[in-house]
């Protein structure tokens, strides 16, 4: 039998470049949430991916910015864990010709650790002028040395592949740590709650996402003549009454609709038929009460 290897890759990059897109385009499976609404990643969520003899195990990260919270707090110190006990970074950019000082810190960070980092340039299907592409590339170019610099589309797929062999070339002899259908390591209430809240962004106001945290307080699944169904009870936490009266919306339309399509979400991710339960609830101030952030599951 032909031996196993296995890579740690950590996905970092400034928020809204597509990371979440990116890790589930290259697991095959949605694994994190998507929103054009930046920091909607709050946890580390770790993606795998097993083809023949490599695992490929990747961890997503929330976007960089500075902590005004305590749920910001958390945030960054997920990316430090990440960042640290990967075997190759992988820094993800847009196609601009500018580079940030945040993403060289990200870059000092990787080469403080003596990591070989790839630069993935995300989005290429928005560029439809190939020296611009280009221009980009030699703008990282002068940053230092890559082990790569791609060019990929989470959206259209264009790339992945040569990024999934160029992240090959670095897994090291070692045994597969999780069993090859494995796509996430997120429990099944977790993600549904990461659904749900993913409805919301795409739903609400800038400004009220933020504020909601949501927990679901069962998953069961039953049996019935017709198949197993999953009972989901899910609370959603606002900040304010205010942002109760918006979650739920005239006679419950908003409500409805952020349920409705989070359940088709759920079905889909989940591969079962699931009857959603919502409540909405006011907690105020919980981003910044930390017994009420671990209670939510974003523990320091
Ligand atoms: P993250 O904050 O870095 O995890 O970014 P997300 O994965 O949540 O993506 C941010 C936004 O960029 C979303 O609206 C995505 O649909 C969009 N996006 C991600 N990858 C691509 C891509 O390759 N092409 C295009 N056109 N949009 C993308």
């Amino acid at each position: 039998m032909s031996k196993t290897t296995s890579a740690f890759i950590a996905l970092v990059g400034r928020p809204n470049v597509g990371k979440s897109s990116l890790m589930n385009t290259l697991v095959g499976k949605k694994v994190a949430i998507v929103s054009d609404k930046p920091q909607t990643t709050r946890n580390r969520i770790m993606g795998v991916l097993t083809r023949d003899t490599v695992q490929l195990v990747f961890l997503d990260t929330p976007g960089t910015h500075r902590p005004r919270t305590r749920l910001g707090d958390f945030m960054v110190k997920s990316i430090s864990e990440a960042m640290s006990g990967v075997d190759v970074g992988v820094l993800v950019v847009e196609p601009t010709k500018t580079v940030r000082d945040s993403e060289r810190d990200l870059l000092k960070k990787f080469r403080a650790q003596k990591l070989p980092v790839i630069l993935v340039i995300n989005k290429i299907d928005t560029v439809a002028d190939k020296a611009e592409l280009l221009t980009c590339m030699a703008a990282w170019q002068s940053e230092g040395e890559f082990e790569a610099i791609l060019p990929v589309s989470a959206l259209t797929g264009d790339g992945v592949n040569e990024l999934l062999a160029e992240l090959s070339k670095h897994a090291f002899e070692s045994p597969h740590f999780f069993p090859a259908d494995m796509v996430s390591d997120q429990p099944e209430k977790v993600l549904a709650a990461e659904l749900l809240r993913e409805q919301m962004l795409r739903s609400l106001r800038e400004e009220i996402p933020h504020g909601i945290a949501v927990v679901i307080e069962r998953l069961e699944e039953r049996e019935t003549e017709r198949g197993s169904i999953l009972d989901i009870d899910a609370e959603i936490f606002c900040e304010r009454d205010t942002h109760k009266g918006m979650v739920i919306g005239k006679r419950g339309a908003m409500l409805k609709q952020i349920s409705t399509a989070a359940r088709m979400e759920m079905e889909k991710v989940l591969g079962a038929h699931v009857n959603l339960q919502c409540w909405v609830k006011v907690k105020e101030d919980w981003r910044n009460r930390q017994g009420l952030l671990n209670g939510f599951g974003y523990r320091l």
